[in-house]
């Protein structure tokens, strides 16, 4: 997983989450509100973009939160 096609992919495929506090569960990347993305400063390898902290809105709680990106085999149905 190093380029960002593959990244685009796993997002489009449903397969990348962001974790949520306030709800203790991880949330769909595609369903959340993106406000912000905080590049980790130390970290220089060649996949930056599974490195980063997102900031983002919870569909479900409203409040903002930071998370890295999860990513998951398949995906998970409620
Ligand atoms: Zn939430």
């Amino acid at each position: 997983m190093s380029n960002p096609g593959e990244f685009l992919q796993a997002c489009a495929a449903g397969r990348v989450w962001l974790y949520c506090d306030a709800c203790g569960e991880p949330k769909n990347f595609n369903s959340v509100r993106q406000i912000d993305t905080i590049g980790n400063p130390i970290y220089w390898g060649p996949d930056p973009w599974w490195h980063d902290t997102r900031v983002f809105e919870c569909p479900d709680c409203k409040t903002e939160q930071r998370s890295l990106i999860e990513l998951r085999a398949e995906k998970e149905e409620k």
